[in-house]
């Protein structure tokens, strides 16, 4: 999609639009608060920024005594329909699912809450499995005819064993070998509050504490937890925001 230029004093790398992410740079030692909040900046002046799915109000940049208003793009996203899928796997009612689907919640949340030094997320993205795109950022989801929550990832179609990348560089935070809806789930953390997760995988190849490399194994796809075929779901998530994996990684080349 065409954007305008960035008319903003402070370089910025990266797209003004619903579901983008934002690498700032200031001079070392400069703080910057974003709609008021002060942000991480790295010692070498780096910070991050995301707009979210439904971004519509302007984002206020602030850093020393520049000030720039970020006015995200409108999107237009999908409805997918996804039909079969289990009906407690829509619906959970009983006890025993609805506690591990809380205490699968409360684990994601926490490793999302991390705020780490590391500046993992410069090195840029790239995508983990290639194969074909099944599922898009920001699709308004029914499932077995019941509007759920959007899709806040992308999925890459691949036959099971398909070897997963790790999307950038960044250090194991959480291992879950049986999520309810995600099954064999990793997420990655690349510093600033940006994190990776990758789910539904047959088989985990990484330690929760491991550092891996851009493109180093972490895994294999597979259909595990609440998928209706063999692929990975990939989300990348800056604290609670969810951006669009697909902004970050590009168009997807086969490897
Ligand atoms: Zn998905």
């Amino acid at each position: 999609m065409a954007l305008p230029a960035l008319a903003c004093a402070i370089p910025l790398e990266g797209q003004v639009v619903q579901g983008g992410l934002l690498t700032g740079r200031v001079a070392p030692g400069t703080p910057v608060s974003v709609m008021g909040k002060p942000v991480r900046v790295s010692a070498e002046g780096l910070f991050l920024v995301a707009f979210s799915r439904d971004a519509i109000e302007p984002v206020e940049l602030k850093s020393g005594l520049v000030n720039c208003t970020l006015q995200p793009q409108k999107r237009t996203y999908k409805i997918s329909r996804i039909d079969g899928l289990p009906p407690q796997k829509v619906t959970p009612r009983a006890p025993e699912d609805l506690a591990r689907i809380r205490a699968d919640n409360a684990a994601i949340r926490e490793a999302r809450r991390l705020d780490t030094a590391a500046t993992d997320f410069v090195g840029g993205f790239q995508w983990p499995v290639t194969g074909r795109l099944s599922g898009a950022f920001g699709a308004q989801r029914i499932l077995n005819g019941k509007p759920r929550q959007y899709h806040n990832g992308v999925d890459v179609a691949a036959p099971i064993g398909t070897p997963i990348a790790a999307a950038a560089s960044g250090r194991v935070v959480l291992v879950h070998q049986d999520m309810f809806f995600a099954g064999k789930t990793v997420i990655l953390d690349h510093g600033h509050g940006l994190t990776s997760i990758y789910i539904h995988m047959s088989e985990i190849t990484v330690k929760e504490g491991q550092r891996v490399k851009t493109g180093g194994t972490i895994g294999r796809v597979g259909m595990t937890g609440r998928a209706t075929g063999p692929h990975l779901h990939w989300g990348v998530t800056l604290f609670g925001t969810h951006v669009d994996p697909h902004l970050l990684a590009g168009p997807m080349k086969a490897r």
